[in-house]
């Protein structure tokens, strides 16, 4: 059965210095086949710690949706492992051209032939990998970012990454069994191009997906309880909204 873990839950700059909850991505696979979602800090060794343990060889790559830091830092040592530093082409890698060829690229270059392939996220282009397919949808955040639409055994689940919110999502999104929205921040705040639970609130409503799961913490919410915030969620919109934790499993 195919399923999604959550390695990590947490997100925005203070979580992710303090590690107040873990930073690593998170964790899709379906019919033997993984793929590796934004591995932030700390990945690496989640997977170590994983029960069961993860281990590399069984990963076909990675999708970063973006150079941000919390979701990008772990990816270069997981591209040298999958690929046992070379000595095998291995492992695929799906993400931004700024991720690779901008100013502020985050994968470094000479690791770039020990991939099997590569490929560049762009809007509304679909990818596959083995049974897993997704479509790529760009979003609206300080760098080029797109979130994810991922047919999992006929089951759609998206992954809301970071982005301010814009009403174009609800088109994007419907159609989604399961939502997966990254909600950073408590309140909205100006200039700060990242969800809030209104946001998630006015998604939730526009989508009405089967479930919706909230992740990516800042701190603010995670002073107000994640769990309230989601339970608050699931009374306003009649959807079942469950709040990530580090470790969750969720079976589609
Ligand atoms: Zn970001």
């Amino acid at each position: 059965m195919p399923y999604v873990k959550f390695l990590g839950t947490g997100g925005a700059r203070f979580v992710v210095a303090k590690q107040l909850r873990s930073s690593a991505g998170v964790l899709v696979e379906s019919n033997e086949r993984k793929l590796l979602i934004d591995p932030g800090p700390g990945t690496l060794a989640r997977l170590a710690n994983s029960r069961p343990k993860v281990n590399l060889d069984t990963v076909s790559g990675i999708i970063l949706t973006h150079i941000h830091l919390d979701h990008s830092t772990d990816a270069n040592v997981i591209i040298d492992s999958i690929a046992e530093g070379g000595f095998k082409r291995k492992g695929v890698l799906f993400t931004t051209h700024e991720a690779v060829e901008g100013e502020n690229r985050v994968i470094l270059p000479y690791l770039l032939p020990f991939l099997e392939r590569y490929d560049f996220l762009e809007h509304k282009k679909t990818f596959e990998e083995g049974d897993i397919c997704f479509t790529t949808y760009r979003h609206l955040h300080s760098v080029e970012t797109y979130g994810i639409k991922m047919d999992l055994s006929g089951k759609m689940v998206s992954f809301l990454v970071d982005t301010q919110y814009f009403d174009s999502l609800l088109e994007y999104y419907k159609g989604s069994d399961i939502l997966i929205l990254n909600v950073v921040l408590l309140e909205s705040r100006q200039n700060i191009m990242h969800l809030s639970v209104d946001d998630a609130k006015r998604l939730i409503n526009g989508i009405k997906p089967g479930k919706a799961i909230l992740t990516h913490f800042g701190m603010g919410i995670l002073k107000a309880n994640p769990l309230l915030v989601s339970q608050k969620l699931s009374q306003e919109t009649g959807v079942e909204v469950v709040a990530a934790y580090d470790g969750m499993k969720v079976e589609i």
